[in-house]
C-alpha cells in the first residue's frame, strides 16, 4: 500500500549524503545549465585536460580520442573551457539553442 502521507526533512541523510549506489545516472544534471560548451574540432589538439577535469565525467572518449559532450549530464560549469589549453572549448548560452 502506498502511503499518502509528504516526506519529511528526517528522510533526509546526514549530511545529504547519496546512500544509493549507481542513482546517479537518474540525476540528469544537464538540466542545470545555462551555458553549454561548444568544441571548435578544427582546433582541438585531444589532450584530454577537459575529459580528466570536467566534474561530470561527460566528455566521451571515443577510439582514444576526446568523444563527444553528453549533454544530458553537462551542467554547464565551463571548467573544461577554462582548463583547455588551445581554448578551442566556448561557452555559449543555452538560450541560442532554443527553437523559436
Ligand atoms: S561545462 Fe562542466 S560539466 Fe559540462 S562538459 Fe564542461 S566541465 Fe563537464
Ligand atoms: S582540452 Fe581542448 S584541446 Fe584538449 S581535448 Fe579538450 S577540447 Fe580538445
Amino acid at each position: 500500500m502506498i502511503s499518502k502521507k509528504k516526506d519529511t526533512a528526517k528522510k533526509i541523510p546526514i549530511g545529504g549524503m547519496i546512500t544509493e549506489a549507481g542513482s546517479s545516472a537518474r540525476f540528469r544534471t544537464g538540466s542545470w545549465k545555462s551555458k553549454r560548451p561548444v568544441i571548435d574540432e578544427s582546433r582541438c589538439i585531444h589532450c584530454m585536460a577537459c575529459v580528466q577535469f570536467c566534474p561530470e565525467n561527460c566528455i566521451l572518449i571515443k577510439n582514444g580520442k576526446r568523444g563527444d559532450i553528453d549533454l544530458d549530464y553537462c551542467k554547464g560549469c565551463g571548467i573544461c573551457a577554462n582548463q583547455c589549453p588551445v581554448k578551442c572549448i566556448d561557452m555559449i548560452q543555452e538560450s541560442k539553442f532554443e527553437e523559436k
